[in-house]
């Protein structure tokens, strides 16, 4: 594809202000805003306040810090490109707790480059991805005078806390933050230099079962042969959801699966990965398990999972305790694919459930959460915008994943602003997110800041609206 003249200059502009750029998110680096501290409620505010002055200082108009029953979220919009596209940007200023602390390198919150990364706790997640968007912002505008799209930001400090306060304000600012297409910069590259658009997460259904077996803890020596046992009834139930190949036995879960599309398995097939090297540098038992049938990609990102988290009941410590447990529990979960419908699985579940608890115990099933899988169509406009940008700056093809896990806000975005989301991510997969020594490449961090300009400069080219 030609490049406008105009990229160019963006391009130029990241390259010129390239350590100016750095040392800004070295300071918003330095302050630790771990949502999770109370002891840190402070910097997680000035970590917002700084979010908030950059935007003002990239152009950006009705800044706002707003207040919630947690940590702030941040707002901003810029309004003035008529007739064209509105983009929603994502990102959080909030980061992991950095401990265990003796195995840093260098120190946590005090960023650090070698060997072309920077160091330091957030410098990945989130707030090298979430200030390429600002910076963004800023190259743009000092390359046009102003921006060829609307943006808005939304950037919030409770990520890797669940996020509370933003699934409360989503909803109730639906025509505020109404868009056409939201950026989420949370993600990572499937290897280094190819350039990676997500297209699908798995959904969740977090489940707790409760067994009951006798009125109370019993002697194994008086009651034992007779009376039912809660741990026991409960390994019992788990042991029948699954069978050894690793397919869920409960009636139905497969039926509304969705397989993926011919080309999108073309795709995963060229994708540089080795089952081998995933089950010795990743997984690291002596082999893997489940479904045969299916690759491993296939059974990460396509296809459902049923998984037993803990189980908990009886007597644990040291020594013996002849104990018939009365009470057992256990946290399983289920990840959806696209095609299920979360209601109905539940329901397939907790049926399931009920007729394969063993006699003399009594179940019951609570629902923690349950949220349906997300997939953005890859013919979408935007997307194909995206991906051009991002093959331009990083000149390869590029490729489209999918992620076995959820991103809640994706969902939220979906369902309240009935908008995709563009999962661009700069991350790499040994960044090392909430570990030690977490790291962002420094390469990347400019080429975000570039992919994200050209996104935005040719969606608003390329769109009449
Ligand atoms: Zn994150």
């Amino acid at each position: 594809m030609s490049q406008a003249p105009v990229s160019k200059t963006i391009d130029a502009f990241v390259d010129q202000n390239s350590e100016r750029f750095l040392d800004e998110l070295k300071s918003l680096i330095r302050i630790p805003s771990v949502s999770t501290l109370p002891d840190h409620a402070g910097d997680v505010r000035k970590a917002a306040t700084f979010v908030a002055d950059a935007l003002r200082a990239a152009g950006m108009e009705n800044v706002e810090v707003i207040e919630t029953a947690g940590h702030p979220l941040v707002y901003a919009d810029w309004l003035h490109a008529a007739g064209k596209p509105t983009v929603l940007c994502y990102g959080h200023y909030d980061v992991q707790p950095p401990d265990p602390l003796d195995e840093w390198i260098s120190p946590p919150f005090e960023p650090t480059v070698r060997n072309g990364n920077l160091y330091a706790r957030g410098s990945a997640d989130d707030k090298g991805q979430m200030y390429s968007q600002i910076k963004a912002v800023e190259t743009l505008r000092a390359a046009h005078g102003k921006l060829p799209i609307n943006v808005k930001f939304l950037i919030e400090g409770e990520e890797e806390v669940g996020g509370e306060a933003i699934s409360k304000y989503v909803p109730e600012h639906r025509e505020k933050l109404k868009a056409d297409v939201a950026l989420v910069c949370d993600t990572e590259l499937f290897a280094e230099g190819l350039p990676t658009l997500c297209v699908g997460l798995r959904g969740l259904i977090y489940t707790e079962i409760e067994a009951r077996g006798p009125a109370k803890d019993l002697h194994s020596g008086m009651y034992g042969g007779a009376a039912p046992n809660a741990v026991f009834g409960l390994v019992e139930l788990l042991a029948k959801l699954k069978n050894a190949d690793g397919v869920i036995q409960i009636p139905g879960i497969y039926d509304d699966v969705e397989p993926p599309a011919p080309a999108e398995m073309k795709s995963w097939r060229a994708l540089p990965f080795s089952e081998e090297e995933f089950l010795k540098s990743e997984v690291g038992s002596s082999r893997l398990t489940g479904e045969p049938n299916y690759s491993v990609l296939e059974r990460v990102w396509a296809r459902p999972t049923l998984e037993v988290h803990g189980i908990a009941g009886g007597f644990t410590g040291a020594g013996a305790k002849t104990v018939i447990p009365a009470k057992a529990i256990a946290k399983v979960s289920m990840r959806m694919v696209p095609g299920q419908d979360p209601e109905k699985v539940v329901a397939a579940y907790k049926k399931f459930v009920a007729e394969n608890t063993p006699a003399g115990i009594q179940t019951e099933v609570r629902i923690l959460s349950a949220g349906p899988a997300i997939s953005v169509n890859p013919d979408h406009h935007a997307i194909h915008v995206a991906a051009q940008a991002f093959a331009d700056v990083l000149g390869k093809e590029t490729v489209f994943i999918r992620s076995g896990g959820s991103i809640p806000i994706v969902g939220e975005f979906a369902e309240y602003l009935g908008i995709p989301s563009i999962l661009m991510g700069f991350g790499l997969p040994d960044d090392g997110l909430h570990s030690p020594n977490e790291k962002y490449k420094l390469a990347n961090y400019y080429a975000g800041i570039k992919t994200i300009a050209h996104f935005f400069e040719q969606y608003g080219e390329q769109s009449g609206k």
